[in-house]
């Protein structure tokens, strides 16, 4: 968890940057079909409060609507990924790649295992989740 510095943030051709002005959690390893097909491979992600997030720059930022209840956000320019939310939600997953370095974040755990690919094997000791993860 980060709740030192703001952490800050952007997508590959700075057509978003973003802000985060309070907590965030460690890094969780989402290997859903959703997240592949938007990703490429898994969505890694910290969360934050949804108030907390704020813009220096939007330009390029679209929402898509990947289910009946969420959504995610999507640089149009460079492709990048960006942010997952919950329709109506208070909190806001945000891809920790797009983070600026350091980030002081961890690797935290794995969630929706039981969904991934067929190619796509775990090796490491983090504790893994079938489907989402209990409250923490
Ligand atoms: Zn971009
Ligand atoms: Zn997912």
């Amino acid at each position: 968890m980060q709740t030192g510095k703001m952490l800050t943030g952007g997508c590959l051709c700075g057509g978003v940057r973003y802000r985060v002005k309070g907590e965030m959690s460690d890094v969780s390893l989402c290997h859903c079909s959703q997240c592949a097909r938007t990703t490429g491979h898994v969505f890694a992600s910290a969360d934050c409060a949804a108030d907390a997030l704020a813009f220096e720059e939007s330009r390029t930022l679209r929402w898509y609507r990947s289910s009946q209840k969420a959504e995610r956000g999507f640089c149009a320019e460079c492709g990048g990924n960006l942010f997952w939310r919950k329709i109506g939600g208070d909190v806001v997953e945000v891809t920790a790649g797009t983070l600026d370095r350091p980030t002081g974040l961890r690797l935290k755990h794995h969630i929706h295992c039981a969904s991934r690919s067929d190619y796509d094997e775990i090796h490491d000791h983090l504790p893994q989740h079938a489907a989402e993860a209990e409250a923490d």
